[in-house]
């Protein structure tokens, strides 16, 4: 819980371009507790032909440790994940800033759907291809040169988009390295945008998808009837809340505001969500 406290000031000073455009349209209601509107849930899950189920993975189904390398799933809860995404009415998809490789290495969950990259590098086969990666690299290196004498800052070589962790970074250097980061946006001009998850930026060319655009994207290829729940603990995810506006929208943590309807404490409480789930469609 400690991780989380701490984890939900961070995205405070940055917010990515698009849940900063939507939050001056329309400002979030408080979201109430899932568990709270389980009944109402249950019998739409019941009802509904195909049930598309967004997992975001680092936060939402694991809690975030100092190193994101230690992340991995539980044996129980990846028997849990694998039966429902194993059911016939359910597609699940994993949805995630990692790479696609490394989520999938780390879910190993048969049956799924896995979204890397914020949904540009998809296991069904759809991955982008940007014209702009060779300013992007350049870009890339400078800031490696610019930040090699941080502490604690680690530069992520993301293939499409590069990361900047600061999760391990003293305070003072985490302000130096966002410097470093202002200074990268500029040089590498309106082409590229700045995304600011937990403890980390990411800088990715402007035609790169969000978690929001991959949503949409798959919930295109499902007939009517058909029942989305999306649970996410990031500012990432806030963009895929506040385009699935008819669907279970799930954010996981503490937090001020939220695009979502309804929250969960913790990747505990996800699970014994996922439980009750799996219940109702038994
Ligand atoms: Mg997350």
């Amino acid at each position: 819980m400690k991780n989380h406290k701490r984890s939900d000031k961070e995205s405070e000073g940055w917010r990515t371009s698009a849940t900063a455009k939507k939050s001056q349209t329309k400002r979030p209601k408080e979201p109430r507790h899932l568990f709270s509107a389980w009944s109402n849930i249950a019998r739409r899950a019941r009802r509904a032909r195909a049930i598309v189920l967004f997992l975001d993975f680092d936060g939402t189904l694991v809690r975030l440790r100092q190193n994101p390398k230690e992340v991995l799933l539980g044996k129980s809860e990846r028997r849990l994940l694998s039966r429902l995404a194993g059911h016939p009415r359910v597609t699940m998809c994993f949805i995630s800033g990692r790479r696609l490789a490394d989520l999938r290495r780390r879910a190993r969950v048969k049956g799924a759907l896995y979204f890397g990259l914020h949904g540009s590098e998809r296991s069904d086969g759809q991955t982008a291809s940007l014209p702009s990666a060779g300013r992007l690299r350049k870009g890339m290196e400078w800031v490696r040169e610019q930040v090699r004498s941080l502490p604690g800052i680690r530069v992520e070589d993301k293939g499409i988009c590069f990361g900047v962790h600061y999760r391990e970074a003293p305070e003072e250097t985490v302000g130096k390295a966002k410097s470093v980061i202002e200074k990268v946006l500029e040089r590498l001009g309106p082409d590229f945008r700045l995304m600011a998850g937990k403890k980390i930026w990411e800088i990715y060319p402007s035609q790169m998808g969000n978690k929001g655009i991959a949503a949409q994207d798959l919930l295109r290829q499902f007939p009517r009837r058909k029942l989305a729940i999306y649970a996410g603990d990031d500012t990432t995810d806030e963009i895929a809340f506040a385009s699935l506006k008819s669907s279970v929208t799930i954010r996981v943590g503490k937090f001020r505001e939220t695009h979502a309807k309804y929250f969960l404490r913790d990747p505990a409480e996800v699970l014994a969500f996922l439980k009750k789930l799996e219940d109702t469609l038994v």
